[in-house]
């Protein structure tokens, strides 16, 4: 009976989340989504499908549309299971709907920049975030939450970094750092996939050391983790309210 059960999840797992997720998660900038297209209240009207061929993985990340962003539900579940290959849920991402959301440019992007406190074992710290769909105060909410932990948690949560604008390593994409959307932490204890391959496609082992009581608390307030991809990115967590909406996510251990 539970084999039944865990299997009626993982098939959830495997569905990707609706175009809905998108409404559901941003309903301050999207007005209506369905299979076909996404509009925006300023009346930008994104396809929800491109007609760029995205049947490898590079094609898939370098071009992905919005059903391609939303073709991985996030598993919020525990962290025992490594992901399985190629299962990325987030990594995909439809930049131009970052740059409607946070800033079209730099300048547009620093313009929405605020600076919140971040606790440290050290006392607080500043780090700078964007406060467009409240990513400021759902961040300083989640270190509030964190300063609570016992000692041996908060470690992990030191040596935040948070905007700096730049393309991800090796590649045209940029990084979600750039919209001051995304924090790192612990840098220097914990694991990215690129220490063990170079190709989107190698096989490679997984690796994680960030607990799981501080990715609960970011997960609480709509940020996903990079440690629940097989590319993982363990001190990686970014705001992806999509991917976290009650109707949008699966949870499978
Ligand atoms: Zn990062």
């Amino acid at each position: 009976m539970k084999f039944k059960f865990v299997g009626i999840l993982g098939l959830t797992t495997l569905l990707g989340a609706h175009p809905q997720c998108l409404l559901d998660a941003y309903p301050d900038l999207v007005v209506s989504a369905n299979d076909q297209s996404v509009t925006l209240k300023n009346g930008t009207v994104f396809p929800y499908r491109t007609s760029s061929s995205k049947t490898t993985w590079d094609e898939k990340i370098n071009n992905a549309d919005l059903e391609t962003q939303l073709s991985q539900s996030y598993d919020s579940g525990g962290i025992d299971t490594p992901p399985s290959y190629l299962f990325d849920p987030g990594r995909l991402r439809y930049q131009p709907l970052f740059q409607s959301l946070y800033g079209k440019d730099k300048p547009s992007i620093e313009k929405n920049l605020v600076t919140i406190e971040w606790p440290t074992l050290k006392g607080n710290r500043k780090l700078r975030v964007n406060r467009s769909e409240g990513v400021d105060k759902k961040l300083f909410a989640i270190g509030q939450e964190i300063a609570k932990l016992p000692h041996s948690d908060r470690i992990w949560a030191e040596g935040a970094a948070t905007y700096e604008y730049r393309v991800i390593k090796d590649t045209d994409r940029l990084s979600m750092h750039s919209f001051g959307i995304a924090v790192d932490l612990a840098p220097s204890k914990t694991q990215y996939w690129k220490g063990e391959a170079t190709s989107e496609t190698a096989k490679i082992g997984y690796k994680n050391t960030m607990p799981l009581s501080i990715v609960r608390i970011f997960e609480k307030h709509g940020f996903i983790w990079g440690g629940r991809w097989y590319h993982y990115d363990t001190m990686h967590f970014e705001y992806r309210p999509e991917l976290l909406a009650p109707k949008c996510v699966s949870k499978t251990q």
